[in-house]
């Protein structure tokens, strides 16, 4: 299994890191997990996106789903077109595409296959297992495990300190976790870099790479801090950063 960091700033992109998106490669099965602002040119550059077996979004937040619209117009534009991909998405990630896009249901369903995921549900991409977890944020948004010949990672895409994400991420080779603030947990939004440390250290996975920290926090600062917590090794995602698990 192979990690590329599309995008790892939180809340909002600069002009060297784009939102949050990864893209993880497995068995020769490609998905996309999230595809905040700037990630799409970033995806693009790795591999065509015909390429792409499926997309999961963790929820409507525009630092996790905006480039769904820049998605959707090279879906529909490109040469060739491309045929509608399966989006693993809460309900109200499409209808907000939907509200901005201004189109109707035929026209949304010719790009994204839309699978409405809530917590608990799982799924399977060609063999490559989707499972995904409850979450503390404050619109309906969910993590993803993903499994492939006995490797595993977990993405938390934005939460709060959470038992439902630990144990989601037990025993996993690899948590991509929010930290957005170094040492501040945004009650009943989002992790500090302890805080992940914290559900790393619980989940007992193999380690642990930080991402979503707002674009002004010391990267350092954040791994000292997770460090307080979890023993095993830590990283900060980064645009372009890549890991095999
Ligand atoms: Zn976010
Ligand atoms: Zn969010």
């Amino acid at each position: 299994m192979r990690l590329t960091v599309l995008g790892a700033a939180g809340s909002y992109p600069t002009s060297t890191e784009p939102g949050s998106g990864f893209l993880v490669e497995a068995d020769g099965v490609r998905v996309v997990l999230d595809l905040g602002p700037g990630t799409f040119p970033r995806l693009a550059d790795e591999i065509p996106i015909h390429a792409v077996d499926a997309i999961v979004v963790t929820h409507g937040h525009a630092d996790h789903a905006a480039d769904l619209l820049a998605w959707y117009h090279a879906s529909r534009h490109g040469i060739p077109p491309r045929a509608s991909v399966p989006l693993f998405a809460p309900g109200e990630v499409i209808e907000r595409v939907r509200g901005f896009l201004k189109k109707g249901p035929e026209e949304l369903a010719m790009v994204f296959d839309h699978r409405e995921v809530d917590p608990g549900d799982e799924a399977s991409v060609a063999g490559v297992a989707l499972s995904f977890g409850a979450v503390v944020h404050t619109v309906p948004a969910v993590s993803v495990r993903v499994d492939s010949s006995g490797k595993s990672l977990v993405y938390t895409g934005d939460t709060a300190p959470s038992a439902d994400v630990v144990d989601l991420a037990r025993g996993s080779d690899l948590l991509v976790c929010e930290a957005t603030l170094v040492d501040e947990t945004v009650p009943g939004i989002h992790c500090s870099a302890e805080d992940a440390g914290a559900m790393a250290k619980d989940a007992e996975v193999g380690a642990l790479l930080l991402t979503h920290l707002r674009p002004d926090q010391d990267r350092e600062e954040a791994i000292a801090a997770a460090g307080r917590e979890f023993g095993g090794p830590i990283a900060v995602a980064e645009a372009g950063l890549t890991r095999s698990i």
